[in-house]
Order: C-alpha cells, then structure tokens, then sequence
C-alpha cells in the first residue's frame, strides 16, 4: 500500500511542472492523459485565477477557458508550442465570467472561439474585460472527430445558464468550467441557478469520468463532483432554514454561518454573502 502511494507520487510529480509568468509561477501545467494537459492556476489571482485545459487533435489543438488576463494566455500559447507544433484553432469558453474569457484577445486571430448560445449573448451585454466574442455558438452539444473524439457538451443550467463541459469519452476526462469548485465553497453563485446546479452534477457524475479538471482547484475525480454537489444541497438547505424561520435576509446575512462539513474547505468568505442573496431569491421564488 504504501509503496503504491509512492510512486503514485512519484508520478504526479513527475506530471506536473510549473510554469512562471516574470518570477511568478501562475499555473502548474499538469499531464492529465494522452495528449489532454490542465494549467492549474497557483492562486486565485491575477492573471490566472482559474484553470484552463488544452487536448491536442489532428488537425490542431483545442484549448478550454483563457484565464483572465492576456499575459496568463500568453504564457499558455507557449507552453502549448513546446509540447506541440500543431496550431492552436479552437477555444471553448465554458461560460461568460471573465477569469475565464479575459485572455482570449492573446489567441490568434484565425482561431474559432466556441460557447453556449447565452454565453454569447450575456458576453454582448456584459463584458468587462472586452474578451473576443465567440464565433461559433452550441445550444446542446458539438461532437468533434479528429483523431479523436471530442464532446462540448450542454447539460443543463448550474453555476450560469450557459454553462458547458468539455468531455472526452475515450479517456473519459472531463473538463467542467466552474460546474465544479473543487473543495471551495465559494461557488460564485451570483449568476446560478443552484436547485438545477444539483441536477446537472448528476448529469456529470452520470458520464463516469476518471479524471475532471475543475474550474477552480486541483485535479479531482468523480468522488470530487459528488462531493460538491453535497456541498450545493448543504448551503441550500442551510439558508432554508433560516427562511423557514421567518428570519428577514439582512438577519440572514448577519447571522449565516455554512453548514459545519465545510468549514474547512477554501474560499469560505468570497461571495458568501452574493450567495446567500441568490440562493434567497430562489427560495423566494419557489413559494
Ligand atoms: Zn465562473
């Protein structure tokens, strides 16, 4: 047991590598399978608050997410070119939130930028960062078939309503977007729909991945996805209580505290209060 542990070890180490933007490592670029790489970001700073992936296809590469400013894609294009001299020609946008859009001006030109058709639209509206709009837009799902076959899948509303995964089905990795926040309880809810959020894990844990690149936190697995989705029922129930006594949201807001089995994952303060609000709303809504 514990020999296997080591060279389990052994082997993440060997896979994961850290990359510096200036004297600064911003990601760790972490081999996830053949060809399939995930940029883990070190912190959640600039430039890269949340991860990216790239899968190399025949024709070229498919990187997912641009972290959020273009210094951080950048420096993604490069580590890209010494791993491949296939053209980097397409970048899927899992949804609208600028630590994942932000960087995409860095990308060439000629390349297709995919999303969900609200994405797009939301990008219209709003667009803080001045990201490249998407060129090509899904509302259930693009199956590519170059040398291998890979899905962009929508599968239903959760932390946006246009939120889309990036699933490989022969290597079954999955690439969520921030439909996981992987052992953070932040979740950034503002733009969510949490009581469909619950669903839609389901609908991830039902493709049965090995290996799922988060888009916020490490490396994760199914176990992770599951994990999470406890944690949306938790946080819902918790506010609940407080409606159902009758308390007002402001009582709410001051008196909130998260649901014990999460104390310590990260993140615990960001958006708590941005959350609850949302999550009160829905509640509000259902009655
Ligand atoms: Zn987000």
């Amino acid at each position: 047991m514990r020999v296997s542990l080591a060279l389990l070890l052994l082997a993440a180490s060997v896979h994961a590598s850290p990359v510096k933007s200036g004297p600064r490592t911003i990601f760790d670029l972490e081999r996830v399978g053949d060809g399939v790489y995930a940029a883990i970001a070190r912190r959640p700073a600039p430039p890269a608050v949340s991860n990216a992936a790239f899968i190399i296809l025949s024709d070229g590469v498919l990187v997912v997410d641009s972290h959020l400013k273009p210094e951080a894609s950048k420096v993604l294009l490069r580590e890209i070119k010494k791993i491949t001299d296939k053209p980097v020609r397409y970048l899927v946008q899992t949804h609208h939130h600028s630590d994942h859009v932000g960087g995409n001006t860095a990308f060439p030109g000629a390349i297709d930028i995919i999303a969900h058709k609200r994405t797009r639209n939301r990008l219209k509206r709003w667009n803080p960062t001045k990201a490249r709009l998407p060129d090509l837009v899904l509302k259930d799902e693009i199956i590519f078939h170059r040398g291998r076959e890979l899905q962009v899948l929508y599968v239903g509303r959760g932390h946006t309503d246009g939120d889309i995964v990036v699933w490989l089905p022969t290597s079954k990795i999955l690439i969520t977007g921030d439909l996981l926040f992987h052992g953070r309880t932040i979740g950034f809810m503002k733009d969510g729909f949490v009581g469909d959020w619950i669903q839609t894990m389901d609908s991830l844990v039902a493709l049965k991945p090995e290996s799922v690149v988060p888009g916020h936190g490490p490396l994760a697995g199914s176990q992770d996805l599951l994990a999470f989705k406890s944690y949306l029922i938790a946080f819902l129930a918790s506010v609940q209580a407080h409606f159902d006594r009758g308390e007002s949201l402001e009582k709410t807001l001051l008196t909130y505290r998260l649901p014990k089995a999460y104390r310590d994952w990260g993140m615990q303060d960001m958006a708590l209060a941005s959350n609850i609000k949302r999550v009160w709303k829905e509640i509000k809504r259902a009655h």
